[in-house]
């Protein structure tokens, strides 16, 4: 496999080139979003600049060449996950996805799609399956939705390493489960989950499978068909694309049997003033303006991480990842979260300070330029289980080198004496 020059992208990333508090800027923050390349900033400002118009409607020629361009992008991001374009939907984020699964679901459960949804209707008493180690983007729709239909919500406990404890995801998995919603690579823990031994449990029961996949598709070959999932949801500003743009995958059948959740423009057939028939999916997820040059940015920023080569960047940031974990293992009074042996891993480490609050490790990196996250990551349950409130996170993308590990392991070692 090819290898990754990591110095060499970086000129493509004008974001890098800056000193932060007089330091070169050290970015290990890319799970919470990811720098740009100049191709993703270039490829919206040509839409913007020369073909910006409104998609699907207008009889004109801008209109048609930023209609082509929009769904060119679909059909790229789509190719980018092993998908067909009919089987992504925009959305704004993965927050927003996760919200459109379960509300979408809300609405079969109240007879809204008709014979075609009932399958997803939930009863009182039907199960809810989500992990303990989940973003609360991928809890608290599912906490909703039991809270309107009367589902009970359950969870499959982690183990102190870190990885989700599959003789009791077995138990749980019952005739009664009819969701089970999970994260491929927790945004804490960086370790990547057995999807497919979760997604055949499923099946087993006929759940429905929804996968986070925020955490993974910027990092490894994705191919969401193959993992057998239902549904899954990924962001397209962790991915080196824009803000404000994101990606629903749905297996063909399911997409095609859900209701829609937003409702409005751009989603129907017709219209009277009593009623709607909608489109066929994606449009009919897809109300109202949508993302246009956002969905271009995510379409270049797709094509950069392919041309770079996904396994690649995974080979990268997995040895950046063993070099990290390795390193603070070393250093007195550091506590790694999740730190089971032999499992795959992306290149993130979330780690306690002993005796220092994560807030004021985080402010002691950034006076020497490097930008962590502190806090707890939207995992508050996670950390909880931990008995922490807060943790660091150090998160590595493409553009990372092994010498900027290094500059960080040296900083974290002197926290615990600065802080005395
Ligand atoms: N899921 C995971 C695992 C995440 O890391 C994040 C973002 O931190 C989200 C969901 C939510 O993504 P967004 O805020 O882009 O909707």
């Amino acid at each position: 496999m090819p290898g990754l020059d990591a110095a060499a992208l970086r000129a493509d990333f004008p974001i890098l080139g800056q000193q932060v508090n007089g330091r070169p800027l050290i970015y290990l923050d890319s799970a919470a979003t990811s720098q740009k390349p100049r191709q993703v900033l270039d490829a919206e400002r040509d839409f913007l600049t020369h073909a910006n118009s409104a998609v699907h409607r207008g009889a004109h020629t801008l209109a048609a060449e930023a209609t082509d361009l929009f769904e060119d992008a679909r059909a790229t991001v789509a190719g980018f996950v092993g998908a067909a374009p009919e089987q992504l939907v925009w959305t704004s984020g993965a927050t927003m996805g996760l919200n459109l699964v379960a509300y979408a679901i809300g609405n079969a459960t109240l007879g809204r799609g008709g014979a075609s949804s009932a399958r997803f209707a939930l009863q009182p008493g039907d199960e809810i399956l989500t992990t303990a180690i989940e973003h609360h983007a991928n809890l608290i729709p599912w906490q909703e939705l039991a809270a309107r239909t009367g589902a009970v919500l359950k969870h499959i406990p982690a183990r102190d390493d870190g990885t989700l404890d599959l003789d009791a995801a077995a138990s749980l998995i019952g005739p009664r489960t009819r969701i089970v919603a999970f994260t491929h690579v927790s945004n804490v823990l960086g370790i990547v989950n057995p999807v497919a031994e979760l997604v055949a449990l499923a099946r087993e029961v006929g759940a429905v499978t929804v996968l986070d996949a925020c955490q993974s598709a910027p990092h490894l070959p994705l191919d969401l068909p193959a993992l057998g999932v239902d549904l899954a949801v990924f962001s397209g500003h962790k991915m080196l694309g824009p803000y404000g743009v994101g990606g629903l995958y749905g297996r063909a059948e399911v997409l095609e049997a859900l209701p829609p959740f937003l409702t409005g423009g751009s989603m129907i057939t017709t219209v009277t003033l009593d009623g709607a028939e909608y489109l066929p999916p994606p449009q009919r997820f897809e109300a109202g303006t949508q993302p246009v040059g956002p969905a271009i940015g995510l379409a270049a920023a797709v094509r950069y991480l392919d041309g770079v080569g996904l396994g690649a960047i995974h080979a990268h940031e997995s040895a950046l990842a063993t070099r990290l974990g390795d390193g603070l293992r070393r250093i007195p009074g550091i506590r790694l979260l999740g730190d089971a042996a032999g499992v795959e891993r992306v290149g993130l480490w979330s780690f306690d300070v002993d005796g220092v609050h994560a807030h004021d490790a985080g402010q002691f990196l950034d006076a020497r330029g490097i930008a962590v996250r502190v806090g707890h990551h939207c995992a508050a349950p996670l950390h909880r289980q931990y008995g922490i409130t807060a943790s660091v996170r150090a998160s590595a993308a493409l553009y990372n080198t092994a010498d900027e590990i290094d500059e960080l392991l040296d900083a974290v070692s002197g926290i615990r004496a600065y802080f005395g």
